[in-house]
Order: C-alpha cells, then sequence, then structure tokens
C-alpha cells in the first residue's frame, strides 16, 4: 500500500505545516435533501447548509437572491427540504463549500484524482518547466489530498513523476 508520509517523509512535515490553517477549518460536508431540482451537485458546510435550506423553505433560491418556481414551490410545499449529508460522501473535485468556500470533507473519485493529478502534470511541464511551487495553505491542502487518496498504481506513478519537482514555500506571501 502506498502511504505518501513514509515515502516523503519531509515534503509530508512542510506540507502539513503549511496547510494547518487550512486543516483546522474542514468541515463535514452536507448538501439540501429533497431539493425540488434533486442533485444540484452543490456542497456546503453545515452553517451554510442550514442558510441555503431555510431560504428555499421560505421560497427562495439556495442563495436567497431569487424567488422559486411555483413548481418548485409546489414541491417543497409537498416535501420541504432538509440539511442532509454530514458523512464523509464521493466527489468529482477537492469539495469546497458553495457558499463560503472552505474546504469539506469527502473522498476523491478517479475523475477527481485525474484530474488533480493532470493540473500537476500542465505545471510541471509549462514554460517554467520543473518547478511546482506550493506556496499556499489551500495548495498544500490540496496536494495532500491527492497524495493521501486510494491511488491506483498508475496514479501514483503520475504522482511520483512529479513530485520531485514539487517546492514548499516556507512562508506564504500576502495577497496571493
Ligand atoms: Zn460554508
Amino acid at each position: 500500500m502506498y502511504i505518501f508520509r513514509d515515502i516523503h517523509p519531509t515534503l509530508h512535515a512542510s506540507l502539513m505545516a503549511l496547510a494547518a490553517p487550512v486543516f483546522d477549518k474542514v468541515e463535514p460536508d452536507h448538501w439540501v435533501g429533497s431539493h425540488p431540482d434533486g442533485d444540484t451537485g452543490d456542497e456546503y458546510c453545515p452553517t451554510c447548509c442550514q442558510k441555503a435550506v431555510d431560504n428555499i423553505n421560505a421560497g427562495k433560491t439556495a442563495d436567497g437572491t431569487e424567488s422559486l418556481s411555483n413548481d418548485q414551490l409546489e414541491a417543497i410545499q409537498e416535501e420541504p427540504v432538509f440539511v442532509d449529508g454530514g458523512w464523509t460522501s464521493e466527489y468529482d473535485k477537492i469539495p469546497r463549500c458553495t457558499t463560503c468556500d472552505v474546504f469539506l470533507t469527502g473522498s476523491l473519485t478517479d475523475t477527481a484524482i485525474d484530474g488533480e493529478l493532470s493540473h500537476y502534470e500542465q505545471h510541471g511541464s509549462g514554460p517554467e518547466s520543473g518547478k511546482i511551487e506550493i506556496s499556499s495553505p489551500e495548495k498544500a491542502y490540496e496536494l495532500l489530498e491527492l497524495a493521501e487518496a486510494g491511488l491506483s498504481d498508475n496514479q501514483i506513478g503520475r504522482l511520483e513523476a512529479f513530485i520531485p519537482s514539487v517546492e514548499v514555500a516556507t512562508q506564504t506571501v500576502k495577497g496571493e
């Protein structure tokens, strides 16, 4: 079994140190249950999910900016929406709250893993080829999420191919 922190202990430690402020704020993943439009693909932290549910049950869109259609209103009258989730679901990208952008718990599908791998591969072969700079807590968190996802042998090979190019900034640049 591939355990990133055992194979790259120094890199793992510096990523963990940089990502610490993000890890402190990760929230359990939630979504609007029984949404009249079905699965909207929107994930939320618990606080924002409660607000979205309150907005919808008050006859507004999740963000509270517009009124629902008559069909949607009828649907909620029959079956009010509710705060659903709270366990770790699977996502096609690293999940973040639709409203406040905080990272959410979740495991990554193959689609998400391949997307992340491609992202780093493109960086590695770009004009500033050779270096993948990890300069913010968010970037450090995202790389750890990828490295610690359940990778296939092929995905491990792709990860290991760019890992030597990764440089972790020791201090974050403000305003970036
Ligand atoms: Zn939120």
